[in-house]
């Protein structure tokens, strides 16, 4: 079984729901860059303050802000079983300096899974999309529904809409997963770490597909 994943894909395409499936099925510690910003941002902490403006409006923290935040998580003893990064790295720095940081702490990235989703129901999954402002568990308002309207199945915390699900901002995140982050894909073909698989199959086929090839 891999153990050490790299979450990759356009805002939309699946990244959080998938990794929500894959912990809980193979015990691996999920980090999601964006939940630690969201995070530090409900706590009003330095780190929330200087990530808020850049959530907001659809733009990426700086590298050095961000790789700083990794390297500390990478480093906690919950990754030695195998980690799930989840949006993150998101630019061509982030993804050498991961390179170079899991090497240090003896965990290299064992593959890249890459979801592939078009256009249009990005724009749909986003704008539908609502999240427990507890756990961060996603869901959507007509596809992925929980029990009780505006609850979370997992631990009974309030679904709310996140700031940058807006149209201004998703064209702001599109953007930069174009221009950033899309050549990132060519980076770890080369390494030999990429695996692409399609996110227009359901939930759970994609989950059935994802982990059939990391026991492989
Ligand atoms: P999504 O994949 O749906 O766009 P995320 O929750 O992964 O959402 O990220 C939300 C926001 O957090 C990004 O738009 C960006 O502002 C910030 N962020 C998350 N990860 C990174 C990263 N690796 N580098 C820079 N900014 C990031
Ligand atoms: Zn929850």
């Amino acid at each position: 079984m891999l153990h050490n994943i790299v979450l990759m894909g356009p805002p939309g395409a699946g990244k959080g729901t998938l990794a929500k499936q894959l912990k809980t099925a193979y015990n691996l510690t999920h980090i999601s860059t964006g939940d630690m910003f969201r995070e530090a941002i409900k706590e009003g902490t330095e780190l929330g303050k200087l990530a808020k403006s850049y959530l907001d409006s659809g733009n990426l923290v700086p590298d050095e802000v961000t790789i700083g935040l990794v390297k500390e998580r990478l480093a906690k003893p919950d990754c030695e079983s195998g980690f799930l990064l989840d949006g993150f790295p998101r630019t061509l720095g982030q993804a050498k300096a991961l390179k170079e940081l899991s090497k240090e702490i003896n965990r290299p990235v064992e593959v890249v899974v890459n979801l592939d989703c078009d256009n249009d129901e990005l724009v749909r999954r986003i704008s539908g999309r609502r999240v427990c402002k507890n756990c961060g568990a996603p869901y959507h308002i007509e596809s992925m529904k929980p029990k009780v309207e505006g609850v979370c199945d997992l631990c009974g915390g309030p679904l709310y809409q996140r700031k940058d699900d807006n149209e201004e901002a998703l064209k702001v995140r599109l953007h930069h997963y174009v221009v950033d982050t899309k050549p990132l894909l060519d980076f770890y073909e080369e390494e030999g770490l990429l695996k692409n698989f399609n996110s227009l199959q359901g939930s759970q086929h994609l989950f059935d597909e994802v982990s059939a090839f990391l026991k492989k």
